[in-house]
C-alpha cells in the first residue's frame, strides 16, 4: 500500500517486542514459517505508515538460559545459548520482511560479522532514518538479562516513543484472562502498579528501566490481524503502561 493511503499515526519511531514463542505458532518449538510471515506483514503495514520500526525478538521458542541452568548447565553459558537463539529468530524475521520488500538490518549485540552487523548506535539510527527496519539480536549481549530488558534498552537508545509489546491477549489484566473468565483489562496502568502487583507485562528490570526513562509500554494482541497498525492509528484494545499516578 502506498504511504499516502496507509492509516495515519502520530508515532514516528517505535520498538516492537515479541517473544520467541510468538514465532512458533502451535508448533510447540522452533519456528512456524506462516506465523513468522503473518507477523512480518503486521510490521510491513506499520512500515508503510511511515513509522520507523525497531524490533527485538526473544529466543524462548528455542532456548532459555534459566531452563538450561535448571538442567545443570552453567548459567552464563546457557544465557549465551539463549542469546544465540534470538539471532536465529531475527534472521527468520529478516528473511520474511525482505520477501515482502521491506529493507532490514539485523544488528547483533554479540559480534558475528558474517551474520549480522555489530551494534553501533549511530549506525542503527541512520538505518532507521533510511526507513530500514532494525532487528536487534542477541539481547543486551550480557547474561542474566532478558530480551524485555534489551527491548527497553534499545528503545531508549534509539529514542523510540514507545515499546509495543505483542502478546497473546489484548492488554494487561488483573489476572490471567485465559484461566479466569472474570479477569479485567486495564486501559492504563502505572509502572509502579505493575511492579507492586506483579502484573504480567515484562520482567521487573525492564519495567524499572522504562519507568526511569518515562518510556510508555503498549501491550496489545499479536493475534489480531491488522492489530498493530490499528493501534498505531489509535484504534483497538490495548493497555498503556506509563508513569501516571
Ligand atoms: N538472554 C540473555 N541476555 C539478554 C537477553 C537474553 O542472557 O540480554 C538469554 C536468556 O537466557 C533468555 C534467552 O536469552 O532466557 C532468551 O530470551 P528471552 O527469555 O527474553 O526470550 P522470550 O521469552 O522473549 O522469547
Amino acid at each position: 500500500m502506498p504511504e499516502s493511503q496507509a492509516p495515519r499515526t502520530t508515532f514516528r519511531r517505535v520498538l516492537l517486542k515479541i517473544s520467541g514463542e510468538a514465532l512458533m505458532g502451535d508448533a510447540g518449538y522452533g519456528l512456524h514459517p506462516p506465523t513468522v510471515e503473518r507477523i512480518a506483514r503486521e510490521v510491513q503495514s506499520v512500515h508503510e505508515m511511515g513509522v520507523e520500526v525497531c524490533m527485538v525478538i526473544g529466543g524462548g521458542n528455542i532456548f532459555r538460559g534459566l531452563a538450561g541452568s535448571a538442567q545443570g548447565m552453567e548459567r552464563t553459558t546457557a544465557d549465551y545459548m539463549g542469546m544465540l537463539a534470538t539471532v536465529m529468530n531475527a534472521l527468520a524475521m529478516q528473511s520474511a520482511l525482505e520477501k515482502l520488500g521491506v529493507f532490514t538490518r539485523v544488528i547483533s549485540a554479540i559480534r558475528m560479522d558474517e551474520v549480522a552487523e555489530p551494534y553501533i548506535r549511530r549506525r542503527a539510527v541512520r538505518h532507521l532514518e533510511k526507513k530500514r527496519v532494525c532487528i536487534f539480536a542477541a539481547g543486551t549481549g550480557n547474561p542474566y538479562f532478558t530480551t524485555d530488558t534489551a527491548a527497553t534498552l534499545r528503545a531508549n537508545e534509539m529514542n523510540c516513543e514507545a515499546i509495543f509489546k505483542g502478546t497473546k491477549v489484548d492488554g494487561v489484566y488483573d489476572k490471567d484472562p485465559i484461566k479466569h473468565a472474570d479477569a479485567t483489562r486495564y486501559d492504563q496502568v502505572s509502572y509502579d502498579e505493575v511492579l507492586q502487583k506483579h502484573l504480567n507485562v515484562m520482567d521487573a528490570s525492564a519495567i524499572a528501566l522504562a519507568r526511569d526513562n518515562n518510556l510508555p509500554i503498549i501491550v496489545f494482541s499479536l493475534d489480531e490481524p491488522g492489530g498493530l497498525s490499528g493501534i498505531l492509528a489509535g484504534n483497538g484494545a490495548y493497555t498503556t503502561v506509563h508513569g501516571y499516578g
